[in-house]
C-alpha cells in the first residue's frame, strides 16, 4: 500500500462550523503548521445555511482555506430534523432506535468519503473530523469503531495510506473547550455556531445549546459566542452610527442644546433638560449593543 503523495504531511479538517471543528481545525494547526491545513465544508442542504458562512469566517480567522462541496442529496431522502425544515428538532430520543432525530444517517461517512477523496486528489495524508464517541446523543457514525473501520475501507478503496485523525474521540465538552482555549482558538468560538433552532444569539433552550453551555460552564470560561451576540457586519454598522451620534452629542453637549435639539426658539430650562436626556439615553442605548469598543 503506497502513500497518498508528497502532500501527506498536510491535513484536511471537516469543518461544520460548530464549536468541535472549529476546535480541531485549530489542532490541526498546530500538529501540521498552518501552511499545511485547509478545511472543507459540506452544503448538505442544512436548514441553518449560517454554518456554511460560519465555517467560512472561522477559516478566515485561522488563515487557512476553506472549500465548499455542495451535496444535495440529504435533502432528497429526508427524515431528520437538521436537512427537512418540517420537523421540529425533539430534544428526547427516538424510543425505537434510541436516536434524536437530527441523526442524520450515513452524514458523517458520506462527509469523511468525500474529504477522503479530495485529499486523494490532492495528496493530502490526513483528514482530521470533531467526532466524539463521548457525544451525548451517541450517533453511532461518531464512534471509534466506525472511524476505524472507514479509515480501513477507505485505505483499501483507494489504496492509500489516508489517516483519519479523531482528536475529541474521548474528550467531553468541557476538555473540547479547555484544549479551544489551550490552542488559542477561544476568539473563533466566537464566530461558530451550535444551536439547532438556527438562532444568533444562541437560543439557549435546544439540545446543542444546552450541552455547549454546560461544557464553557464547568470548564469556568465565558462563552465568547454569548458576549457577540450581534452579527459582526450588524455590529461594525452599529458601532459606526454611534460614532455618529456620539460625535453629534460632542457637539450638543458644547454648544446651545436647547438650539441644536429643540430648534434656535427653544429657551426654557425643561426644553434643556429633554434635550440632555434624549442625548444621553441614546448614547446609552447604543453602548448597550455595542459595547464600549472604539469606532471601526
Ligand atoms: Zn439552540
Amino acid at each position: 500500500m503506497g502513500t497518498v503523495g508528497e502532500n501527506e504531511h498536510q491535513a484536511l479538517v471537516v469543518l461544520s462550523g460548530g464549536q468541535d471543528s472549529t476546535t480541531c481545525l485549530y489542532w490541526a494547526i498546530e500538529q501540521f503548521g498552518k501552511a499545511n491545513v485547509s478545511s472543507l465544508t459540506f452544503d448538505y442542504g442544512q436548514r441553518h445555511r449560517i454554518e456554511i458562512e460560519c465555517a467560512a469566517n472561522i477559516a478566515e480567522q485561522a488563515g487557512v482555506t476553506n472549500i465548499c462541496l455542495p451535496i444535495d442529496t440529504f435533502t432528497a431522502l429526508g427524515g431528520d430534523a437538521l436537512t427537512d425544515s418540517q420537523i421540529d428538532v425533539e430534544p428526547s430520543k427516538a424510543p425505537d432506535n434510541d436516536l434524536p432525530n437530527t441523526f442524520v444517517p450515513g452524514r458523517n461517512l458520506v462527509f469523511l468519503t468525500f474529504a477522503a477523496a479530495l485529499a486523494y486528489q490532492r495528496g493530502i495524508g490526513n483528514l482530521v473530523t470533531g467526532v466524539a464517541q463521548t457525544d451525548y446523543s451517541g450517533y453511532p457514525d461518531c464512534r471509534q469503531e466506525t472511524i476505524y473501520a472507514l479509515q480501513k475501507t477507505l485505505r483499501a478503496g483507494m489504496e492509500c495510506d489516508v489517516v483519519i485523525h479523531t482528536p475529541l474521540m474521548n474528550f467531553s465538552k468541557r476538555q473540547t473547550v479547555e484544549l479551544a482555549r489551550d490552542l488559542g482558538g477561544l476568539d473563533a468560538m466566537g464566530l461558530t455556531h451550535t444551536c439547532y433552532n438556527g438562532m444568533r444569539p444562541p437560543c439557549g433552550q435546544c439540545p446543542a445549546c444546552t450541552l455547549r453551555a454546560k461544557g464553557f460552564a464547568e470548564a469556568g470560561i465565558e462563552d465568547p459566542l454569548l458576549q457577540a451576540k450581534w452579527p459582526t457586519r450588524l455590529k461594525r454598522f452599529i458601532t459606526r452610527c454611534k460614532a455618529k451620534v456620539r460625535r453629534r452629542a460632542d457637539r450638543l453637549f458644547s454648544c446651545d442644546l436647547p438650539a441644536a435639539i429643540c430648534g434656535p426658539d427653544a429657551k426654557s430650562i425643561e426644553s434643556r433638560r429633554f434635550a440632555v436626556f434624549v442625548t444621553r439615553i441614546l448614547l446609552a442605548r447604543t453602548d448597550q449593543v455595542v459595547g464600549n469598543s472604539k469606532p471601526q
